[in-house]
């Protein structure tokens, strides 16, 4: 007896594929039509045109099916908000103007630092809700609003905290590396030596899987990355770079020389670049979202980074300063329309690309027979409509880990 049978899918549209999705690939997906899908423990047993009998039937007539998203990129923990900084930037103000008045990045680490750790959790946790109920399934989690041991250790034990949240899988990432905090303003070389402190210490207590560095003018240097980046791959860290937000000052090139699992941004970067990821194989995570909200009108380049080759992703960025969206499907219609992706190139950067981005794609990110059960059903009948209606919340049902909860 399976525990659950989708039945009759106008879609199911399974994004499968054996790597990450490249090139032509990527405007591939393979799209069973009037399908349906079984589950039972967790995983997907079987899929094409059914007739087991199950402990719960869904009827998914005239719906799509696909993979839950996956947003390998998010700063879901924190505390505060910043709407007064969002009402200057549409008085025409820029991020690097707002982070030198003190605000920014900044003001976030304060108010995080004076919450107490079931604050903290009690706002992540409405938060992965929210983000469930938009479809994500599993969402990749960085700190960084600490910027000293025990408040970078407060956020870590946050994100473990949410391990055992049924709706949601989290993926830790330690970014002290985030912003150089006031109090080592003036000795930003000892500051790299605490971040370097950190990460073996959070490593030790498995308390992150990637570390991070944000490589830009008024954060840190590509050579103070470089110190970072070996120093947590020497203790065993898979490692991210953000490079290429509002500049390219080399953190490209050294995530290439470095072997980083995804680098994320390329807002700005280079021909030369792009060979280089293409050549690694390293995930490009866009995010579209942050030019959209800081209204900068500049996006990654992605239909010259797709066709150089590289396997891109689409994630949220989620953060109180430059991109506060854990809308997955608002994500996929920017992409459409600010960077020109197909419907089927959008879908496969949010799923199955963007699991190889957390290094999952072999358990999730697609509907396939032996993946886990992460499936979402949304109310439209094919997936061109999902970029086409946007600011809505097109998901009807989400099943995680083979359980409902949506
Ligand atoms: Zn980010």
């Amino acid at each position: 007896m399976l525990d659950i049978l989708i039945k009759n899918a106008s879609e199911l549209v399974t994004c499968k594929s054996a790597g990450p999705k490249t090139g032509r690939d990527l405007d591939a997906l393979d799209v069973v039509k009037g399908g349906d899908l079984a589950i039972k423990d967790g995983r997907i047993v079987a899929i094409g045109h059914l007739n087991e009998d199950a402990k719960k039937i869904i009827d998914a007539t005239e719906k799509a099916v696909l993979p839950g998203f996956v947003d390998c990129h998010t700063h879901l923990v924190f505390s505060g908000s910043r709407e007064d900084e969002f009402a200057l930037k549409t008085q025409g103000a820029n991020y690097l103007e707002i982070l030198k008045q003190g605000g920014g990045i900044l003001s976030t680490v304060n108010r995080t630092r004076e919450a107490t750790p079931p604050q903290l959790l009690a706002a992540a946790l409405a938060r992965i809700r929210m983000a469930s109920d938009y479809g994500t399934t599993t969402l990749e989690i960085k700190s960084g609003y600490g910027l000293d041991f025990q408040n970078e250790l407060k956020m870590l034990a946050a994100v473990r905290c949410l391990h055992t949240n049924r709706r949601m899988e989290s993926v830790p990432t330690f970014l002290g590396a985030h912003a150089v905090p006031q109090e080592f303003k003036d000795n930003r070389e000892a500051y790299v030596r605490e971040v370097l402190r950190m990460v073996e210490e959070f490593r030790r207590q498995s308390l992150a899987e990637y570390c991070d560095v944000f490589v830009e003018e008024g954060a840190f240097s590509a050579k103070e990355a470089e110190t970072v980046l070996k120093g947590a791959k020497a203790c065993g860290c898979r490692i991210k770079l953000h490079a290429g937000e509002f500049s390219d000052i080399g953190g490209v090139e050294l995530g290439a020389d470095l072997g980083a699992t995804s680098i994320d941004h390329l807002d700005y970067i280079s021909e030369e670049g792009m060979r280089l990821m293409a050549e690694k194989k390293i995930i490009g995570v866009l995010l579209p979202g942050v030019p959209f909200h800081l209204m900068t009108g500049h996006y990654a380049p992605a239909r010259r980074i797709i066709d150089a080759g590289i396997p891109i992703a689409l994630a949220t960025d989620f953060n109180p300063g430059s991109c506060p969206t854990l809308s997955m499907q608002m994500i996929i219609a920017l992409a459409c329309r600010y960077m020109r992706l197909t419907a089927a190139e959008a879908l496969n950067a949010a799923t199955i690309n963007a699991a190889y981005a957390l290094d999952r794609g072999d358990r999730i990110g697609s509907l396939d027979v032996g993946k886990q059960a992460d499936i979402i059903i949304l109310n439209i009948p094919n997936h061109r409509q999902l970029p086409y209606w946007f600011g809505m919340n097109l998901v009807e049902r989400v099943i995680k880990n083979g359980r409902i909860v949506k």
